[in-house]
């Protein structure tokens, strides 16, 4: 433990948290900051300023001379630009200064970030703002200050501003219909929010020899390794001595920063691993998530690893996701999601988990649309991963507590259930609900776990959507109950919530989602299945969305036509460098070396004719004839590409673009894989120029 410290000392030493405002803060200053965090108050120029005063004084006595307004621009990666606090100080000197101005807002020069549209050239400027509610902390000696990004003309341009406001949304719409079922002391509730994190730990020095993983983060060519995940030797398996050490390093970086890093665990595939954190209020965990990924990379690089956080690094192999675990909580410390030991008699729960599994029926496509993007494509409908259908699972109790409402009759509890193991082990009450992998959305506990999210991405898309869909729902609760006396408001909330379930059932499924028979059942339920981005993204735009999203004051018109055209740009930009990547490696990585394995084979061949003139070389000349043969239809598949990655660019249109992408340019990018693949199993390694799938997946020790 660095310095001695113990892990309580370390953790959050790094952050200006709660407890140092309060310790550091005038009272009346510290309440003032406190209210604009709970109610979203004005916060006023002379509290800034003295809470500017404290934070510099405490940032610069833990080492740092700058301070940055950190933000997620719709790139979905984070920006930064770094000031310092010198001013001088007229004699020739400096003295290190921060105001109430600096803190509360900035104004990056932004044309150079994506707007869709949103932002002429001409008026270049954008605006960032303090969010009080996420902790600003110290890295690289720089404080950072986490703030919303938004437009001159003050549309969001950022993954955080829509996020805070679907907070407000649902919080909205929760506490009029908790109001109606009687909780009167509820005044706000927040969403919670947990990403499980997957990703790949391969060695640098491999990585670095291949372009694909550099430039496009996923192996664009490669032959699978003679074993792949099928022993299910890796999953919760014992950590390597390297990559204990890289996790315990990770956990310590994390905790500095206040990210409460929980759980690490090997997962199915060879290299593969997890981090959850504990759960916090969403934007915060959004946060929390992005300097996750960003550590992971940085203790990687100085443990000589290379962090892969792209969903599909390797082919025939898991991808990686991030599952997002969900829940509402309220003022009063209520978790709305939690079952408790009588889900059948609680209607304020009832009506949440209808009002949840409602949203996600309704809003089935725009779920979809927040997980869609090109690596993520390669994921979802894998078999590894959930489905591009979404569906629900509730599991066997709810199952029967929802069978229950339906019917109208009165669910009978089964009772905890004890497991006997063995006589001499603890007594382990069995969990209400059995796990299902497969299921995209599935209720765990007291909370939901949507897993469709791509692990290199935000979350934030994912809880926006969600939010606003749940939001939406509870607001025509709302709407039908209003008017109920107060002694009927029981019995006329379940009514409403039973018939919600019969119009939404058709979104709940128990069984294995990665079945063929599913996919049929699925369409006759009339389910979406958008299976590529293309597919997906038109419905972002579509009236249902804009309807919802403007209705909640969430996104826009402009601002959603804006992200769906940043999204479609995104994928078709995606694919060309990869297309582009991949032509380049095949023409000259993976050429060398084949045709230095054939020079190798007819030298043999030759050699050993000379010496042995009935010799048949049949292993010589069978390989090589088979690689002459792959040459040829390489060369034809990577004109083809070629040529159409030319024509690709021509095409104006967003979303006509990304679909040629999708049809002709991913297609042709198979084929070439294809032929390249096979040949690439027939050459020994050391012919080849980069490493193998074997050698990156099998080789740490
Ligand atoms: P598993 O998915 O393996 O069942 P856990 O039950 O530990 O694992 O939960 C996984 C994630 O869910 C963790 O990040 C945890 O903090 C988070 N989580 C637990 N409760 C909630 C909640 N009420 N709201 C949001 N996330 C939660
Ligand atoms: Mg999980």
């Amino acid at each position: 433990m660095e310095e001695g410290k113990s892990v309580p000392e370390l953790y959050g030493s790094l952050v200006f948290s709660d407890a140092v405002m309060r310790e550091r803060l005038p009272k009346d200053i510290y309440k003032a900051v406190h209210k604009t965090i709970e109610n979203g108050t004005h916060l006023e120029l002379d509290v800034a300023n003295t809470v500017a005063a404290v934070m510099k004084e405490w940032a610069v006595e833990h080492g740092a001379t700058h301070f940055t307004h950190w933000f997620q621009p719709m790139t979905g990666l984070t920006a930064e630009k770094h000031d310092s606090f010198i001013s001088p100080d007229g004699a020739g000197g400096v003295i290190m200064e921060f105001s109430g101005k600096e803190l509360v807002k900035g104004e990056p020069d932004a044309s150079s970030f994506p707007s869709g549209g949103l932002r002429a050239t001409f008026e270049a400027r954008g605006y960032t703002a303090w969010d009080p509610s996420s902790p600003a902390f110290i890295k690289d000696k720089s404080l950072y200050i986490p703030t919303a990004f938004c437009s001159y003309g003050g549309e969001a341009l950022d993954k955080k501003t829509p996020l805070l406001r679907s907070m407000a949304a649902l919080s909205t719409e929760a506490v009029k219909v908790l109001q109606l079922l009687g909780y009167k002391d509820v005044r706000h509730v927040l969403t919670t929010v947990g990403s499980e994190q997957e990703y790949f730990l391969i060695d640098k020095d491999l990585y670095k020899k291949r372009k694909d993983l550099l430039f496009t983060g996923r192996t664009l060519i490669g032959a699978p390794a003679s074993k792949g995940q099928e022993m299910e030797d890796h999953y919760f398996g014992v950590l390597k001595p390297k990559v204990s050490a890289f996790m315990h390093d990770l956990d310590e970086e994390l905790w500095k920063l206040g990210v409460p890093a929980k759980t690490k665990h090997n997962e199915v595939a060879p290299s593969q691993h997890e981090l959850a954190p504990v759960f916090e209020t969403a934007n915060v965990a959004v946060d929390h998530n992005q300097l996750t990924m960003e550590v992971m990379k940085k203790v990687a690089d100085k443990h000589n690893f290379a962090c892969l956080l792209h969903e599909k690094p390797f082919e025939g192999i898991n991808g990686s996701g991030k599952h997002n675990n969900w829940s509402i909580v309220t003022n009063t410390g209520v978790n709305l999601l939690d079952p408790g030991k009588h889900p059948g008699q609680d209607t304020k729960f009832l009506v949440f988990l209808v009002a949840v599994i409602s949203a996600v029926d309704r809003y089935q496509d725009l779920l979809r649309c927040a997980v869609a993007d090109a690596g993520n494509d390669h994921r979802l409908g894998a078999n590894e991963a959930p489905p591009a259908i979404i569906s629900i699972f509730v599991g066997e109790e709810l199952d029967r507590v929802l069978k229950a409402l339906e019917s109208g009759s009165s669910f009978e509890e089964g009772g905890r259930v004890q497991m006997g193991m063995a006589p001499m082990l603890p007594h382990i009450t069995k969990d209400t609900t059995d796990r299902n992998r497969t299921s995209p959305f599935a209720f765990t506990g007291n909370k939901f776990e949507f897993r469709m999210p791509g692990s290199s991405v935000s979350v934030a898309n994912a809880n926006i959507v969600l939010n606003t869909a749940v939001a939406d729902v509870l607001s025509d609760i709302y709407e039908e109950l209003k008017d109920v006396p107060k002694d009927q408001i029981d019995a006329k909330a379940r009514k409403l919530a039973r018939k919600m379930l019969t119009e939404h059932k058709r979104i709940l499924f128990n069984g294995n989602g990665y079945t063929d028979e599913w996919v049929e059942e699925a369409a006759r339920r009339g389910l979406y299945n958008l299976k590529s981005v293309p597919e997906a993204m038109p419905r972002l735009i579509s009236d249902s969305s804009i309807a919802l999203f403007t209705k909640h004051k969430v996104f826009s018109k402009e601002e959603l036509m804006s992200r769906y055209e940043i999204n479609l740009e995104n994928y078709s930009k995606t694919i060309h460098i990869e297309s582009l990547t991949m032509q380049e490696m095949v023409r000259k990585d993976f050429t060398s070396g084949m045709v230095a394995y054939m020079k190798a084979l007819s030298g043999e061949a030759a050699e050993k004719k000379a010496l042995l003139p009935e010799a048949a070389c049949r292993m010589e000349l069978g390989t090589l004839k088979a690689l002459d043969e792959a040459s040829g239809e390489m060369a034809e598949a990577l004109e083809r590409l070629d040529k159409d990655t030319r024509h690709a660019e021509k095409d104006a249109d967003v979303l006509g673009c990304a679909k040629y992408y999708h049809d002709t340019i991913l297609e042709e990018m198979e084929e070439l894989r294809a032929i390249v693949d096979k040949a690439e199993s027939l050459i020994p390694d050391q012919y080849l120029p980069y490493p193998t799938y074997g050698t990156m997946l099998f080789s740490l020790t």
